[in-house]
């Protein structure tokens, strides 16, 4: 390896010359306490910033093992060392130069803590990734500013966050814990027959649509569990914790318009993620399975067997095979759930607020009007029950327009200015006293998830002449060669490096596309892969902002790719 002096030298010498040039600086350099790895020179000032990696090994950075063993703690200690490294670069961004000259960044992580490369941490070493806009004035290399960067900044930044010496404290030790924690509970909520938990305490409104802070104006109702749902936990770093206790099964949320429900619901989704501590939501956690379902009329839906919610189309067009290039609110909805279920999901959750009226009710009055003859979509409220019984998947769900649905839940949860009170007797007792009277259309199974085999020939991330182009554009879009994935609708992403992960991991999956396996095969093949060697595992060169993904929303981004081609795997065939 190169010692520091060596780049300092050609820093010196490229001083002024042409941005090219920079590409000389490429190649790892021995900077005593760390070593420097220049992976990538941009092309121009306004290209996509550098990539930089630093390695500081353990006799240097000094965690104790007790930081980074077991994996919950070496996940929330790479986030935690990630947001400090980030807070810290802010306070080096001056102006300098050209373009993103002199900015050095690192990934952001929100209010959720996911695993990222952006930092590991392990015996031997501590390795951070982040970039670096190499500086200029216009076009010509400002080489005393770039050593200003890499001799002064740099150091003082793993000086700052790269060693446990400098972030050791409470706050860090309360992180790991909570992380922790939050681990361990999603643990045992199978064992308890739960599917959701959200603490007595938990703040779960957020500050606004665009914000994921927790809400502090006003006054925000802290959580409270109804004495009847409550249920107990020990947690290994916090001991005793209460709170309400979702169990298996149907379960609805009711109340008043703006009463609360639809922000316990979103809580309920994200609680598939950890949460950072003081964000509210630390101990709201459902099981790892658990998919937001919607309505996304304008979708495209590629040979998913609807069957079970929708037949006899007008004209007999097929829904055991259904494709369209532009979804109804209840055909997308019907699928959305298949898909789902397809890549195994064991928890629906759904709103009101954003389904197809018509994919979750069909009243008595409107039975009789219009037969089941002339009605293609079996409403959900005629299959939810089935879904439990058949493959043991739970709902839970925000119904406040529909008194209908008492007959099919397991217990009703009301929330009254935003206080959950159960008020199942009282619910099922309405449902015997003013009976609906309505048939029951859902037949006597809820029906077959037909298998599909991706075909990998309808995957191409080329664009012009590059074979392989493939970013997010936001939170919510993927670039896929000339394509565009929406994933508007799919509301559990929680970081645009998750999105910036699937959007690669879904090239990756085309390789064990062979046109015999099924989806969720693929999705088994590709979430092993990564569990075993890393997120790395999905791009040829180290990429410092990929977050965890989860194989929901893998599947979810591959089935809103508007090339998607499968063939579908029948028992008979
Ligand atoms: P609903 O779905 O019942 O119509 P929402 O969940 O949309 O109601 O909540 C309505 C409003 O109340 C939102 O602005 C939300 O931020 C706020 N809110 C929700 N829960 C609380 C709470 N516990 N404390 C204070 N405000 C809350
Ligand atoms: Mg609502």
């Amino acid at each position: 390896m190169q010692r520091a002096d060596v780049l300092r030298n050609t820093l010196r010498r490229i001083d002024g010359a042409g941005y090219k040039a920079y590409k000389d600086i490429e190649g790892a350099y021995d900077f005593d306490d760390f070593v420097l790895i220049i992976d990538h020179v941009q092309g121009d000032p306004f290209a996509a910033p550098s990539r930089v990696r630093v390695r500081i090994p353990q006799r240097v950075a000094g965690f104790p093992e007790a930081a980074y063993r077991p994996k919950s703690r070496e996940v929330a200690l790479r986030d935690y060392i990630t947001r400090i490294f980030a807070r810290e670069a802010g306070r080096f961004q001056r102006p300098r130069a050209t373009g993103k000259s002199g900015v050095i960044s690192i990934d952001r992580p929100g209010q959720e803590i996911l695993e990222r490369t952006s930092c590991f941490v392990n015996d031997r070493e501590v390795e951070l990734r982040f970039t670096v806009g190499l500086p200029a004035f216009g076009r010509r290399i400002a080489g005393r500013i770039a050593q200003e960067m890499f001799f002064e900044d740099i150091p003082a930044l793993v000086r700052r966050a790269g060693l446990y010496r400098s972030i050791q404290g409470r706050s860090l030790v309360e992180h790991l814990k909570t992380n922790e924690d939050a681990d361990a509970l999603r643990a045992e909520l199978s064992k308890a027959g739960i599917v959701a938990f959200v603490a007595d305490g938990a703040i779960l409104p957020r500050e606004s649509g665009v914000s994921q802070k927790p809400l502090s104006a006003g006054t925000v109702v802290p959580f409270e569990s109804p004495p009847s749902l409550r249920v107990e936990f020990t947690l290994p770093n916090r001991g005793k914790i209460t709170g309400m206790g979702i169990p298996h099964g149907v379960t609805l949320i009711v109340g008043g318009g703006y009463h609360g429900k639809s922000t316990l619901l979103n809580a309920l989704e994200m609680g598939v993620y950890n949460h950072i501590p003081g964000d509210g939501r630390e101990f709201c956690v459902t099981i790892p399975e658990a998919v937001k379902i919607r309505a996304e009329d304008g979708r495209r839906i590629e040979k998913v067997d609807i069957s079970p919610f929708i037949s006899h189309l007008p004209f007999g067009k097929d829904t055991t095979s259904f494709s369209t290039e532009d979804a109804s609110g209840s055909t997308s909805q019907a699928a959305n759930i298949i898909e789902a279920l397809e890549a195994g999901a064991k928890l629906l959750f759904i709103d009101e607020d954003t389904s197809a009226t018509n994919f979750m009710i069909r009243d008595h009055r409107m039975q009789e009007l219009v037969s089941k003859d002339h009605e293609p979509i079996t409403p959900f409220i005629d299959k939810v029950r089935l879904m439990l019984r058949d493959y043991g998947v739970s709902t839970v769900m925000v119904i406040g327009g529909s008194g209908d649905y008492f007959d099919v839940a397991d217990r009703v949860v009301c929330l009254i200015e935003y206080r959950p009170y159960e008020v199942t007797a009282k619910a099922k007792e309405i449902a015997q006293r003013y009976r609906t009277d309505r048939r029951q259309e859902g037949g006597e199974r809820f029906g077959m998830i037909t298998p599909r085999v991706p075909l990998s020939e309808s995957f191409d991330p080329s664009k012009g002449k590059r074979e392989v182009k493939i970013s997010p554009k936001g939170l919510t879009s993927i670039h896929f060669g000339t394509h565009e994935i929406d994933l508007g609708a799919v509301e559990q992403l929680a970081s645009v490096s998750q999105t910036r992960a699937i959007g690669d991991a879904i090239y990756y999956a085309t390789r064990y596309m062979d046109g015999r396996r099924p989806l969720a095969e693929i999705l088994d093949r590709v979430m092993e892969d990564v569990a075993r060697e890393g997120l790395d595992v999905l791009s040829p060169f180290p990429v410092g902002d990929y977050a965890a993904f989860r194989r929901f929303e893998l599947a979810a981004a591959i089935d809103r790719l508007r090339t998607l081609k499968v063939r579908q795997l029948r028992e008979s065939s």
